[in-house]
């Protein structure tokens, strides 16, 4: 039943940008599983917002995580995920195109870089998950079934400007990613990612904090029985590797600087490290967690319609909104985070929590606490204050006009 495979081109920005990801970063390479990770668990992520009115999409009982299994005499990496998956036109609009808007401004300004950190920083600031996996892989397959379609998709390319399209044979919901892998090249920062000590080091590093469970499949060989009769046994597990522990929750003392910067990463789809990050636990007649970050750098698309601001809500460590923009006011929209609150009601409509008094209550109290913590920096860190007021001073001059009660 399989339609016939197409090829297709890939839009001109987006093989000016592959070149740029292939040729240009040379070290870290390392952080393409960070991406893929982040996107599976976006995935799930969306996959549990849309079974909210679509019970039917999440079969009770079901497991979400996300699988990592290589293959050494393949040389193969997969990343599996049981999210939402990709219909066909999904696969076209999100995967072989860019649909941001001064996407060509940006890529020049990436070729006119002179530096390799001046182009890293560049493609940081303009976050490009998925095709970080052309970094390592010379040939990328995706297969993915949308939850609710039964039609799987498959998608193959090798970076060099067309991809394939076709239809697969049915498998079950979410998206499977094989990395077929460039050769081994350590003296160029091109570690061995077959070998599943150096996966479960980068994904405790980068992405020990995510959700759900991340399934690192593991072989090892013993030997068994006795004299003449004894043999290799091989045997397979899969082992969790991140321990899903909500960042925000764990003691300030327990999280190094690093993991704070990488969750800010996942959070923001910003590469680079943010400027300040701010832990707050508001106690009392409400009471909420929030994990605040400051970026280094006004996002390159800041001042466009585009532009998505909005913190990130949870109650009691479910998220129930992924960008909420009510969360702080306008003019602190560069702001970039996490809000838990334990005193929400779970399943409650955007529109309804908008004029909810908690959140208006946790909005007063994010504000003060901001503004008083960028006083802090001024008192104490004059240079970084500066850093932070020449990005967005601009946004925080339109508080003046609104926000009276601060003024
Ligand atoms: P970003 O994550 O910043 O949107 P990416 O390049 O990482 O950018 O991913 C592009 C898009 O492709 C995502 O926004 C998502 O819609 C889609 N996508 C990528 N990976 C997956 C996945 N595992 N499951 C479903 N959709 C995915
Ligand atoms: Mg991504």
């Amino acid at each position: 039943m399989s339609a016939p495979k197409e090829t297709m081109q890939f839009q001109a920005e987006t093989r000016q940008l592959l070149d740029l990801m292939i040729h240009s970063i040379y070290s870290n390479k390392e952080i393409f599983l960070r991406e893929l990770i982040s996107n599976a668990s976006d995935a799930i992520d969306k996959l549990r917002f849309e079974a909210i009115g679509r019970p039917d999409l999440l079969p009770a009982g079901e497991e979400l995580a996300i699988k990592i299994e290589a293959d050494e005499e393949a040389g193969t990496l997969t990343i599996s995920d049981n999210g939402i998956g990709m219909s066909r036109e999904e696969v076209i609009s999100h995967i072989g195109t860019i649909a941001k808007s001064g996407t060509r401004e940006m890529i020049q300004k990436m070729k006119e870089a002179k530096s390799e950190g001046a182009v890293n920083e560049l493609i940081g600031q303009f976050g490009v998950g998925f095709y970080s996996s052309f970094i390592v892989a010379d040939k990328v397959t995706l297969k993915t079934t949308r939850a609710g379609s039964n039609e799987t998709v498959i998608w193959e390319s090798t970076g060099d400007g067309t991809y394939s399209i076709g239809a697969a044979d049915a498998a079950p919901r979410g998206t499977v990613i094989t990395l077929h892998l460039k050769p081994a090249d350590p003296e160029n920062g091109l570690d061995d990612f077959r070998k599943t000590w150096h996966l479960e080091r980068i994904i405790k590093r980068y992405s020990d904090f995510i959700s759900y469970p991340i399934y690192l499949k593991i072989e090892t060989e013993t030997e068994e029985g006795e004299g003449d009769s004894k043999k290799k046994v091989k045997k397979t597990e899969y082992k969790i590797v991140n321990s899903m522990k909500p960042i925000w929750l764990r003691a300030k003392s327990d999280v190094k600087d690093e993991e704070y910067n990488e969750f800010y990463k996942h959070i923001s789809h910003d590469w680079n490290e943010p400027l300040k990050h701010l832990l707050y636990r508001a106690e009392g007649r409400i009471e909420y967690t929030a994990l605040l970050y400051i970026p280094k750098k006004a996002p390159w698309d800041f001042f466009y319609q585009s532009y998505k601001s909005g913190l990130q809500l949870y109650v009691k460590r479910v998220m129930v909104v992924e960008a909420f923009e009510d969360l702080l006011p306008r003019y602190l929209r560069f702001v970039k985070g996490v809000v838990d609150s334990s005193d929400l009601p779970l399943n409650i409509s955007r529109e309804l929590l908008q004029q909810d008094r908690q959140i208006v209550a946790i909005r007063k109290g994010l504000t003060a606490k901001l503004l008083s913590f960028f006083q802090d920096m001024l008192n104490k860190e004059r240079a970084v204050y500066l850093e932070f007021y020449r990005e967005f001073g601009n946004a925080l001059k339109e508080g003046v006009n609104s926000d009276f009660e601060n003024r």
